[in-house]
């Protein structure tokens, strides 16, 4: 089921696996809800909201709504992995604070939290320590990713856009190229080879991107390089090169025009033999 693809966690790309066929989301509305699997109406949940149902059944909607918060009622099961000394699935009360999850884990000299998994934000624990996790402050899908300092986290968000290069269904241009440019702007800045001009740019792809991609994947995927520019700028900064001149720092004028010298040798080649 799902192939074990990514975007077949949208519910509409599951369903189309499930009827046999490639798994790409459909075009919404219809929902599933009016017209799902095979046409017919289907429900679509993931089995943390069955058993929570299970539980409310059981015990009562008022007792579910007296955990959490206002907006975020209940708990929420997290997966936390990374720097810490118990890494697992954890029970939550929504509400709780960033800095009372790393407490609860072990975390190691925290630095970083990639809350929401690859799609979701990069956090300062510095900044961010005292957010609450609810849908009023600091989302969650469920997972919570912990890196302490000795971990680059450039090359984080570069391997977190390479996973989404690959991911990607390809349906919509925003999604199959504007991942393809991002990850490339973010190796660039790795290299040494970006100027200012080069982290613009990645701010309004990376808004265009989410902006018109037809599923949640496009939605999210340029979060991890947009969410560290704002968050851990210095990173950034400290890899900047100056322009000089019109040309960006990473254009190689010799590697541009190596295609076009092979192909003028490939023609003299021939020219020779004829
Ligand atoms: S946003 Fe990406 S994954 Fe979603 S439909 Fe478009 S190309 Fe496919």
């Amino acid at each position: 089921m799902g192939a074990g693809a990514y975007i077949c966690g949208d519910e509409t790309a599951l369903i189309e696996s499930l009827e046999g066929k490639r798994g790409t989301p459909r075009v919404k509305p219809p929902y599933p809800v009016n017209m799902g699997y095979l046409g017919k109406p289907t429900s679509a949940n993931n089995v943390e909201t069955f058993a929570a149902v299970a539980a409310i059944i059981e015990h009562g909607a008022s007792w579910f709504k007296a955990m959490g918060t206002a907006e975020s009622t209940g708990t929420r099961l997290l997966s936390i992995s990374g720097d810490c000394s118990a890494p697992g699935i954890y029970e939550i009360a929504w509400g709780i604070t960033l800095a009372d999850v790393l407490a609860k884990a072990g975390a190691r000299d925290p630095w970083a939290v990639q809350v929401s998994g690859p799609s979701g934000d990069c956090v300062s624990v510095e900044k961010d320590g005292q957010r609450a996790i609810a849908l009023e402050d600091l989302s969650c899908n469920g997972s919570f990713m912990i890196f302490d300092r000795s971990r680059d986290l450039l090359d984080i968000v570069s391997q977190f856009m390479q996973f989404f290069v690959n991911e990607s269904c390809g349906i919509c241009v925003p999604c199959r190229s504007g991942n393809v440019d991002l990850f490339k702007k973010i190796n660039r800045v790795i290299d040494g080879k970006a100027c200012q001009k080069d982290l613009d740019e990645v701010v309004v792809w990376g808004k265009l991107v989410r902006k018109t991609s037809r599923c949640g994947l496009g939605g999210t995927s340029p979060k991890p390089i947009l969410t560290t520019l704002q968050n851990f700028p210095e990173l950034y900064a400290a890899k900047l090169v100056k322009q000089a001149g019109p040309l960006l720092p990473s254009f190689d004028l010799e590697e541009s025009r190596r295609g076009y010298r092979e192909a003028i040798a490939m023609l003299n080649d021939r020219r020779t033999v004829s």
